[in-house]
């Protein structure tokens, strides 16, 4: 028999374990319970001198890996932003590994930078992002938003950053306290420093203070910093929030800075007309991230970047050693001119794969009902009398406490809030992560799992009801 056989049998009764996985996911605890180095503890240290059966394997592969998962595509997963996939995902993604392309240059495989060019555009045209945009597939936003405040740092330098290094240059870049920790992270990696990363105060809804602003770019400028870039949030990670994007891209363009959108989790839903007034001001955005791999049913990773002027892109990040030259006029269609790595992932077929499968309005649908259950949800919050909201719903993001009203302390409260979330994971029938919102520890609530039903919010809201009762 040869290893191509086992392509074909395992093959199969790995298509069948999906299959019975899809269809039992939710029977099955949502988080792992072990503790930490239980699943290293049980296998072998060295790794094995001859090749083994495959049987033995997977068998090992379902006693020692499946406990040590939590299950991201349980309809119980409600934490965090869920990493959904689906379907049409998994069978684009399965190809992809099967004809293992490494698509650095268009000659490396033509059809994946021109794939990758056609589902940027589609998702362009069904996020009514401007026109003029040009996409590219990234692994993940805080990737996308690296990239962004490099091109943005050697846009202001002239591109001597990149050259010399900074100098005495002292850039300065913009962001909400609400803002993703991976702007921090880049800020740092772009060798701009933590302390040139000023976090602009929000207002009572969670978004970024715009005079705040303002006042800071003003401040900054008036000592001699370089206003470098602003990144708004569509959508925070907290509470799902969406900063005055508009506003934002008039100071960005008065005082010549660059715009970042960071739509990572929320974006997606910019397929439905009704969210699209969020994005007012978007054409003066320089680039726009979201990630297909949170809320639009492509498996992780699958991160969309666009720019507006791709060349302030491929200016700071094309490096072309004489052994990747080809003399080809297809050189300019190196999607590895357009940021970090050389090697690239064929991301786009599962993307392709994904939006043919469901079309616009199947997207749209599932999209639509994400929403209408955490708004379902939400009510069912609004109307208990021992739980209330923390801030209104944004999306399908709902945070909430439960406060039994027994004028207990505000320390009491958020004590019995952390014990609250503890004992729901623990019962494994739902996840739930939490956030801290003016000091108050929120739990938060995301509906976004690809085959979540109207009935699971009801199982949620059952778990959650019942482990607050036994705490009182
Ligand atoms: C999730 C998230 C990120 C980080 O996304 P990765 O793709 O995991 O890097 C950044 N910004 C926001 C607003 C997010 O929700």
């Amino acid at each position: 028999m040869s290893e191509f056989d086992d392509l074909k049998i395992q093959g199969h009764k790995i298509v069948d374990w999906l299959f019975n996985y899809f269809t039992t996911v939710e029977k099955l605890s949502v988080m792992s319970h072990l503790n930490p180095g239980e699943v290293r503890d049980r296998i072998p240290k060295l790794p094995p001198q001859k090749g083994e059966q495959f049987e033995t394997i997977f068998e090992d592969f379902e006693k020692y890996i499946i406990p040590g998962i939590t299950h991201w595509q349980s309809p119980g997963f409600n934490a965090f932003f869920p990493a959904n996939n689906s379907v049409p995902s998994v069978l684009g993604e399965f190809l992809t590994a099967g004809m293992g392309v490494q698509g650095m240059k268009w000659i490396t495989s033509p059809a994946a930078t021109e794939l990758e060019q056609v589902v940027t555009d589609w998702l362009k045209n069904i996020l009514s992002l401007p026109e003029y945009f040009e996409g590219v597939i990234m692994d993940t936003a805080s990737v996308s938003t690296l990239c962004a405040i490099v091109a943005a740092r050697e846009r202001i330098s002239e591109y001597k950053i990149n050259e010399s290094g900074f100098e005495r240059l002292r850039l300065r870049v913009y962001c909400s306290s609400e803002a993703h920790s991976s702007i921090e992270k880049a800020v740092r990696i772009a060798g701009i420093g933590s302390r040139n990363l000023v976090k602009i105060p929000v207002d009572d809804n969670y978004r970024m203070d715009t005079d705040y602003l303002e006042n800071a770019i003003k401040n900054d400028l008036n000592v001699g910093y370089i206003p470098t870039c602003i990144i708004s949030a569509l959508g925070t990670t907290g509470t799902g929030a969406v900063d005055d994007i508009e506003r934002i891209g008039q100071f960005a363009s008065r005082y010549q800075i660059w715009h970042h959108v960071d739509a990572a989790f929320a974006g997606s839903a910019l397929i439905l007309p009704e969210v699209r007034e969020n994005i007012k001001g978007i054409e003066l955005a320089d680039s726009f991230v979201f990630n297909p791999h949170k809320w639009l049913f492509t498996n992780f990773d699958c991160s969309v970047f666009y720019v507006r002027d791709k060349e302030l892109l491929t200016n700071a990040f094309s490096l072309v050693p004489p052994y990747l030259q080809t003399d080809q006029k297809s050189d300019d269609l190196d999607y590895s001119n357009w940021g970090i790595q050389l090697g690239r992932r064929f991301r786009s077929l599962k993307l392709w794969f994904v939006i043919r499968y469901y079309g616009v309005e199947g997207l749209r649908k599932k999209l639509h009902n994400h929403i209408s259950y955490a708004q379902k949800f939400e009510q069912i919050i609004i109307a208990s009398n021992k739980f209330e909201l923390l801030t209104p719903r944004n999306f399908n993001i709902v945070c909430f406490r439960f406060n039994p009203g027994k004028d207990l302390s505000f320390n009491k409260i958020n004590e019995l809030n952390k014990l609250l979330v503890q004992n729901i994971n623990n019962s494994g029938k739902i996840f739930l992560s939490h956030t801290i919102l003016s000091g108050n520890f929120a739990i938060r609530y995301v509906c976004g799992q690809t085959y979540i039903e109207e009935k699971h919010i009801d199982i949620a809201w059952e778990t959650i009801s019942n482990e607050a009762e036994k705490l009182i």
